[in-house]
Parts: C-alpha cells; structure tokens; sequence
C-alpha cells in the first residue's frame, strides 16, 4: 500500500507521488512531503553489486509508490544512459582525504542532471497516469545550473514547453552561453533584472495565481516545476548516496553499517535534504556537513536557530548558491516539528513577512546531525589551488567549498570518519574562477582559451557540454523587469 504526500503547510491537502510531481508546489506555497519514508529492505551487500539503474530503481520504487515497475524501469533506463559520459553515472574519487563523488557526467555538467534527466520521464508518465490532456508549461527559475539542465532535459520532448528565468547578471558566462543557445523548438529563456530570490519568488508568485491557472487551464496549458520544490527532483536525488555509499562497501573501504559523513555545497536546501531522506531510509550517516558561500543565511540557522534572510546579496564565484531563501529547509523544518503544518505555516508567514523566522529550542535539538559552516571566497581560491598541487586534481569553485568547510569540520571535531563529499560541477563551468585560482596570471584571456588552459592543467578533456556552446550562435535574448515575469510567459505560449 502506498503512502501519500502532504503540503507542509496544510495538513489537509494530499496527493499521490504522480500528482505531487505533476502539481511540483501545493497550494499556498506548500511543499509536498512523504507522509512516510519506508526503510531500504536490500542489504548493502546486495545494493553494491547492483549498478545505477538497479540502485535507482530499489530507491526510487520505495518513494513513488503509485508508479508501476514497468513506468519506473522505463523512466530509469530512459535517463541513465550514454548521456552521461561514464557508465558508472557517479563516480566516487579519494582526494584530499574524503570520497569526490561526481555528479557532474551529464548532458550540463552539473549535479542538477542526476534529476533532471529523469524529471521530464517521470512527468510525462504522471500526466499519462492521471489522465492530463493539457500541455505541461514548465516553469523555471535558475542561479545557473538547473536552467540548462531542465532545458536539456525538457527540450522537445512532446507535450512539454519550458520557460527559464535567470538573473542576468549573477551567472557564469558559460552558465549563460549554455542556456541562451538552447535549441529545443519548446523552450524560452529571459534574464531578470533581478537576482535569484527574485527569479523564484516571481515563479513562485505565478505557481500560486489561481486566476492565472484558470486562464491557462482555458487555454489547454498546467504549470509545472522542474526546481527543486518538486518532489520528482528530490527522490532521484537520494539515489546517489545510496549509490556511492555502496561503492564504498564494494571497495572494502567500509562494511554496511558504518557510519559516513556527507558534506553538501548548499544553496536551496535540495541536494543535502535527498541525503538526509536517504538517510532516514537507512543509510547509516553520522553528520551533515552543510556548507555554504559568504552568503551564510544556512550557517547562521544552523548556529543560532533563526533563519534571517536580511541581509546583503553577495555575487560570489559559487553563483549556484548565491541563494538567501533556501526553499526545501521548509522541508526539514515541517519534519523537526513533528511533521506539524501549522506551526510550519506559521514560521513561513514570519518567512514571508519579516524576512525571519525562529525555531524552537525543541526543534533547534533535532538539529543535531546537521553542522553548518561556509567558506569565504579567498578560501575557495585556495582550496582549489591547495587541492591541485597535492595531486592534479581540479574542484570546481562549489565542490571547493565544501571541501573548505569540511576542512574546518575535521579541525573543529577531530572526527575522522569517512567522508562522502558531494561534487556538483565540473570545473569547466567556471574556468574562470578556477583557473584564476591555480594560475592568476592566465586571467586576461578569453573565456574559450582558458577551457584549452584547464585541458592542460586538469589533463581532463574539454567535455562535450563545452564544446558544442563554443560556436554555437545566441538563440535567446529577452531579458525582462522581475515584475513582468507573467507577462512573457504569456507570450511565449501565444495567449
Ligand atoms: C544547484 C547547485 C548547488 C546547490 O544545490 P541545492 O540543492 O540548491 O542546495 C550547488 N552546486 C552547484 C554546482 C549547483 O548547480
């Protein structure tokens, strides 16, 4: 029997796992999460004989209770294959101490695709599944990553368009080349004049109109999300730790039962709250390792028990976690509450109307396996240049700090347990800042020579991603206010 999802802000509004991945976010700004999450009834043992698809499909099943084996299998094989650039689909490397598990072989070279190569299957069979005749619009805020990689996933696929929206001038140069020339028939791209809390708050204004829904529904179109906030990103998303974690068993390095740690670069909360679902199914983990940019909103909650989003914006050279709202931290605060939507919907309206909230000492001590720090910008330089000259391996600027943070961690506790660290780019999304980090005096080049300079200094070889946006001509160019959002929405779909 399958269990269901709920909206953290309502305790009364449910759906199924294909309704909650079709809807992406309940009313009222709610979040949908598992009423229950089963344990993982497969030994590690047998888990790590099993490749990524068969790990996939053990973890996946447990969540999306009303897809069938046949659905699920057919979305799974659909996503993992030669897109990704390894078969092993997530790699687990030994640097500097700690388990690199890469997550950046996909189509965008970013962690986002370990999603969002599944989400556009996963969507498609819900509408099928609840009998939706509409065209799904989705809708798409992006700091970088997630934008081309939902454009990547989405693109021409039938009975799908994507809008993304991102803030014009808080991306990487190659994070915008990347999605400006987007080729899909179905797809729309704008900058914001605006950073990203803009970008998402404006999407997530448009989520919640209902007299926009009901004119779209007129007009034969539903939204739908392929952030974060959409449970069809999270669940995928667990199913690399259990991966890796099992490698690790297969190598010998540890026995099933051992405990780990993860460390997580974080930005909306959406890849280190996976772990700890997974973790909640059974992986054995000792501590969380949150680690965030000079935007510490995360460090500060995790510190002192109030979130406060007053503050300054920083544009560092980790934009994907330029991020003051992280969105899935709702999440962990409806469960540390005792699965309690209305003391949630309650600190969320503080959320909303004074820019912070607090929790409670009660909630603040089931906190206890989450350890917050960040790294500055200039520990981020040195980190990558530290990392290179012990042994030629290249982070790139977001891995870097949480390599730095868990640096700090391992000087701060002592703790010496295994290390999972959670790799989300390739360096060659920001070469910039990467190169100008081992090598400062390259800085006046142009962005395409320094992709040649990190060949040379990785010896990794230029991925594909990189190659095909080198000549490949602007297909996008709208750029727009964050108040008219709606507006070229609209107009990209012709009503
Ligand atoms: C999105 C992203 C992050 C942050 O992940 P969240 O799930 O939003 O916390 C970190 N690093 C990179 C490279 C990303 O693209």
């Amino acid at each position: 029997m399958g269990f269901l999802y709920r909206s953290t802000r309502n305790e009364n509004e449910t759906a199924t796992a294909s309704e909650a991945i079709l809807k992406g976010l309940a009313e009222n700004g709610g979040l949908f999460v598992p009423d229950e999450i089963p344990e993982l009834d497969v030994p590690f043992e047998e888990l790590a004989k099993m490749d990524y698809k068969e790990v996939a499909y053990e973890v996946m099943s447990r969540m999306l209770t009303d897809f069938t084996e046949d659905e699920l299998k057919a979305c799974i094989n659909g996503a993992y294959d030669s897109k990704f650039d390894t078969e092993l689909i997530a790699p687990v490397k030994y640097h500097h101490g700690a388990y690199i598990l890469e997550l950046f072989h996909g189509k965008t070279i970013a962690f986002k695709d370990m999603a969002l190569s599944i989400l556009p299957y996963l969507l498609t069979t819900a509408a099928k599944k609840n009998n939706i005749d509409k065209e799904i619009v989705i809708l798409t805020a992006t700091s970088g990553d997630t934008g081309k990689a939902a454009l990547a996933g989405f693109a021409d696929v039938p009975g799908t368009k994507i809008a993304v929206f991102y803030p014009k001038n808080g991306v990487s140069p190659i994070q915008e080349k990347q999605m400006v020339t987007e080729k899909g028939k179905n797809t729309f791209v704008a900058g914001i004049t605006g950073n990203f809390d803009d970008a998402q708050t404006g999407v997530k204004k448009m989520f919640s109109d209902k007299a926009l829904a009901e004119y779209l529904d007129e007009k034969g179109f539903q939204f739908s999300s392929a952030n974060s906030i959409n449970i069809g990103r999270l669940v995928p998303q667990m199913v690399y730790y259990v991966y890796s974690y099992t490698r690790l068993v297969a190598a010998g390095t540890i026995k099933a039962g051992d405990e780990i740690n993860i460390v997580v670069p974080t930005g909306n909360f959406g890849n280190i709250l996976a772990a700890y679902y997974a973790s909640v199914m059974g992986l054995p983990v000792h501590k969380f390792i949150c680690a965030s940019n000079d935007n510490k909103v995360l460090y500060d909650f995790f510190t002192t028990g109030e979130y406060d989003r007053n503050r300054e914006f920083i544009l560092t050279t980790s934009p994907s976690m330029d991020i003051l709202i992280s969105s899935n931290l709702e999440r962990l605060i409806y469960r540390i509450a005792g699965n309690d939507a209305a003391k949630n919907a309650e600190l969320m309206k503080s959320l909303n109307e004074t820019g912070k909230y607090e929790i409670t000492e009660e909630m603040k001590k089931n906190l206890y396996q989450f350890y917050g720090n960040y790294a500055t910008t200039d520990e981020v330089a040195e980190t990558i240049r530290k990392v290179y000259d012990e042994d030629g391996y290249v982070l790139d600027t977001h891995t870097s700090v949480a390599v730095a943070v868990y640096d700090k961690y391992k000087e701060e506790t002592g703790d010496s347990a295994p290390t999972i660290i959670a790799s989300t780019a390739s360096p060659y999304k920001f070469t910039r800042s990467v190169i100008t980090a081992i090598e400062p005096e390259l800085d006046s080049k142009e962005d395409f020579e320094l992709v040649d300079e990190l060949e040379k200094i990785s010896q990794v070889k230029v991925p594909q991603a990189i190659e095909e946006i080198r000549t490949a001509p602007v297909v996008h160019d709208t750029v727009c206010d964050k108040e008219d959002m709606e507006k070229v929405v609209k107009n990209f779909l012709g009503i």
